[in-house]
């Protein structure tokens, strides 16, 4: 039997109709920017594997660093117990933060650094017998796969078998170009209400909405009105975060910083899981008490997982050099040159670049957005020629490991462009 037969018998795959579906690919290597199926064949991971990857896959120097970890100490209990790593990547994580983020919490991934993002702010409340349980978010926003995460995110198809099970949040606009004043009015209107705990936001990008951007002047303006309002401001960075937007995080944009940040997806490199939900300190001290039901109880069997914390320092060395954000540099300046060239392609609705992240808006013959049957048709397309593309329905977006090389990101924009002038003729 295949590796792919044997998986139908057994694996569940994630966002994945399986009925029907074609066998997935068995990657047996990754190297740089790239993977190597079975047959040998190169793919260049134009998405870094779900926005995780940073410095490329199996990266010597961070796979070092990890061994020695995992020959000394593993992972240990995080509760009543610490360890160095864990330390460690608290102080420099608080270095690139915000200056008014003072604290760190760990878990998993992104969902838990959301799901944590959102109870401190809830019980940021309920310790001080304060009810404030409503929650502001964006429409078209995507926070994770939890109930909390589902709950503040759009209601779509994605989250419809649960749509009775999530709770009640007030969505605004998003304030893309021409919708400024629109979101504005919507936020000052839901700020009229006496119980808003927090304003969650992915900050300057939507990701799973389909790459969608807005501006840092409009979020500041936001992030004002909440201020006024004593509305705690959660900052979801979990796409974000980590040289994604072009600077170490989305908030560095913003003159109004958050009070609570939440990270995952590239702390580790893309090497290990791992999600931190950093505080202001007024939050942290909202839960000092000699009442011990104020505790935070919250907690994960591996939270501050030992090798997971080596490999975000790991990473952060990496980062330290100047070759990282050199290299995001080249990446938003050749995105910016091929987005100039192609953006008044006849099939393309809307084009759109931050940083690394560079998205196209593709006309389709139908309006569904997340289902739309083009998605299949642009991952087939590209991963015949050995490049890995999953667009989000109509959007197709770049999204590369840092390390990516010039001939690999200009092979993408060929056969993007190629796939373009296909889709206007067919
Ligand atoms: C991916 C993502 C999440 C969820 O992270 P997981 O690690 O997949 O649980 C949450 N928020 C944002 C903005 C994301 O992009």
């Amino acid at each position: 039997m295949t590796i792919q037969e044997r998986d139908k018998n057994v694996v569940w795959h994630p966002f994945t109709q399986l009925k029907n579906s074609p066998l997935p690919i068995s990657i047996v290597r990754g190297e740089g920017a790239c993977f190597y199926d079975e047959n040998g064949k190169r793919y260049i991971d134009g998405i870094a594997s779900w926005w995780v990857n940073i410095h490329g896959h199996s990266h010597p120097y961070l796979a070092k660093k990890i061994s020695e970890q995992l020959l000394t100490l593993e992972h240990a209990i995080f509760s009543g117990f610490t360890h160095e790593p864990a330390v460690q990547l608290a102080e420099r994580l608080l270095k690139r933060l915000p200056i008014n983020q003072s604290k760190i919490f760990y878990s998993d991934n992104g969902s838990t650094a959301v799901e944590v993002a959102l109870k401190m702010a809830f019980q940021y409340w309920s310790n001080q017998s304060i009810s404030k349980t409503k929650v502001i978010a964006f429409e078209n926003a995507y926070h994770g796969d939890t109930f909390g995460g589902m709950s503040v995110g759009s209601r779509n198809v994605f989250n419809m078998p649960f749509s009775k099970l999530l709770f009640d949040v007030i969505h605004i606009p998003v304030p893309v170009k021409g919708k400024e004043q629109e979101c504005l009015a919507a936020m000052k209107n839901a700020l009229k209400e006496q119980d808003i705990a927090c304003f969650i936001f992915e900050p300057l990008v939507q990701g799973a909405g389909g790459m969608v951007m807005y501006s840092e002047k409009i979020l500041d303006e936001l992030i004002t009105l909440c201020n006024n309002k004593n509305v705690i401001t959660i900052a979801d960075e979990v796409m974000t975060g980590f040289g994604r937007t072009g600077k170490f995080f989305a908030s560095d944009f913003l003159q109004n910083k958050p009070d609570i940040i939440s990270m995952s997806k590239g702390i580790t490199g893309g090497v290990m899981p791992l999600g931190a939900t950093s505080s202001a300190q007024f939050i942290y001290d909202a839960f000092l008490s000699d009442d011990k039901m104020k505790t935070f109880f919250h907690g994960h069997s591996y939270t501050g997982n030992t090798t997971a914390c080596s490999a975000a320092l790991a990473s952060l060395d990496l980062f330290d050099k100047s070759e990282t954000f050199e290299n995001i540099k080249r990446i938003e300046l050749q995105h910016n040159v091929f987005r100039q060239n192609i953006k008044w392609h006849p099939s393309l609705i809307d084009s759109r670049q931050l940083g690394t992240i560079l998205a196209f808006e593709i006309k389709t013959k139908e309006h569904t957005h997340y289902l739309n049957s083009i998605a299949e048709n642009i991952s087939a397309f590209f991963t015949s020629r050995g490049i890995i593309l999953r667009p989000l329905g109509n959007v197709l977006y770049v999204l590369p490991p840092y390390c990516i090389s010039n001939i690999d990101l200009q092979f993408i924009y060929t056969t993007i462009e190629e796939f373009l002038d296909y889709t206007s003729t067919s």
